[in-house]
């Protein structure tokens, strides 16, 4: 059957009837829970159902919203949250800026397959119409920069010559439908055929709806080509609105850019590099004092004449690296070495190190309080006798680390504490 929406693509309201309505679940696009609805089948649709890589249309049927629509055989099969009544008299209205978006893609699909066979011979093999952008898969393994602008001038010189776009219905069995270009017919087709012509350009077996006339795109932007499949290219582009949102999305960042790099657009790559850079080197100046502090915070410890059974710490800004210093320069034969690093409001590294039976002592409790992962601790087992870094949780570890500071603080005088 060849629908109302492939006859007049350009039609956003139709009357018509409702010939079936049936319980049905439908699966979201994303995954996730099925949703409970109906599957409405109508007399004629103007609702386009998905097929030759152009996704389905949206819209109402009377005031109930249209969810998905598919083509089994040769009906439109709509997907509706409420219940219609069969017979009924229903008024179809269409989202039109969804659709007139697809037929921008689709019809500027054509003609960049086209143009791009004609110039180069470069074969169409698949294509893909994203919510972003448009992918069309060419039988190449290369396309050159100067292809791509070459194939994109010739597009919008085609545009701005205003050729116009046909449908034709044929049977089946006509002979014709053997010379048009096509990836061939679904095994399910049933009636005519469609042969959508670009005006001295193209013609093509199509089930998609189309604009009128190749100036109706407005402009093609190629964005350029990406590896595909083996001795394929995916060559990306924007028809029409899409160019104008695109353009008006790279505006805005750019305004931003400027405000923030206090320079203009033409700048903003070399100022983005420059502060790479010097981020690279304070961060390597950071961590270079951060090693010299773990060494002389091990050293003051060491110099006072106290006893050294336990060494406490705990610093914002540190690492592994940090605390492991501080293990080293102290030594873990005698002292029993507890160090966190990380913000107190979220997650941060500890380090518990010291003789052996301390550390298997004390170890698994703190595991349990500072991870509430028990799938951590066998790991954490293993690697007890020489000492544990692991993830701790604010809520966690953090009062247990204080709680124990105080209590060992009373006992011994060697607690060391920062910030
Ligand atoms: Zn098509």
């Amino acid at each position: 059957m060849v629908f109302r929406c492939q006859r007049d693509s350009w039609a956003r309201q139709f009357t018509t009837r409702v010939v079936s309505c049936r319980a049905a679940e439908l699966r979201p696009e994303g995954g996730g829970e099925p949703v409970h609805g109906f599957q409405v089948v109508l007399e004629d649709t103007i609702l386009f159902p998905e097929g030759g890589g152009q996704p389905d249309d949206r819209g109402l049927i009377g005031d109930v919203p249209v969810l998905r629509v598919t083509r089994r055989g040769a009906e439109a099969v709509h997907f509706v949250p409420a219940a219609l009544e069969p017979g009924a008299e229903v008024q179809l209205s269409l989202d039109w800026e969804r659709r007139f978006d697809h037929m921008q893609q689709h019809s500027g699909q054509h003609l960049i397959s086209a143009i791009a066979e004609q110039m180069f011979g470069f074969k169409t093999t698949s294509w893909e119409l994203g919510r972003q952008r448009g992918v069309i898969e060419l039988d190449t393994p290369v396309v050159t920069a100067e292809q791509v602008q070459a194939l994109e001038e010739s597009v919008n010189e085609k545009i701005r010559d205003r050729v116009p776009v046909t449908v034709r219905e044929l049977a089946a069995d006509d002979p014709e439908v053997e010379t048009v270009r096509s990836r061939g017919l679904p095994d399910d087709h049933a009636g005519p055929v469609r042969v959508v012509d670009i005006k001295g350009i193209d013609s093509n077996l199509c089930c998609g709806t189309h604009v009128s006339n190749l100036s109706d795109l407005q402009v093609i932007k190629l964005l350029g080509v990406e590896k595909g499949k083996k001795n394929k290219t995916n060559l990306v582009f924007l028809v029409g609105n899409r160019v104008l949102k695109s353009i008006e999305q790279s505006h805005s960042t750019e305004k931003a850019l400027t405000s923030l790099l206090k320079n203009g657009p033409g700048e903003h790559v070399e100022a983005v590099k420059r502060l790479q850079s010097s981020v690279k080197l304070l961060q390597k100046n950071n961590l270079n004092l951060l090693r010299d502090i773990a060494v002389l915070i091990a050293r003051d410890f060491k110099s006072k004449p106290a006893p050294k059974q336990l060494f406490v710490l705990h610093r914002k800004e540190g690492d592994s690296e940090f605390m492991n210093i501080i293990a080293n320069e102290i030594g873990t034969e005698e002292t029993l070495l507890f160090l966190t690093v990380g913000d107190e409001k979220e997650a941060g590294l500890f380090l518990l190190a010291g003789p052996v039976e301390a550390v298997e002592n004390l170890g698994p409790r703190w595991q349990l309080r500072a991870s509430p992962r028990p799938k951590r601790m066998p790991r954490f087992r293993r690697r007890l006798a020489k000492g544990v870094v692991s993830m701790w949780t604010h809520s966690g570890l953090l009062h247990h680390f204080c709680a124990f500071s105080s209590v060992q603080s009373r006992s011994t005088p060697n607690v060391h504490s920062s910030r």
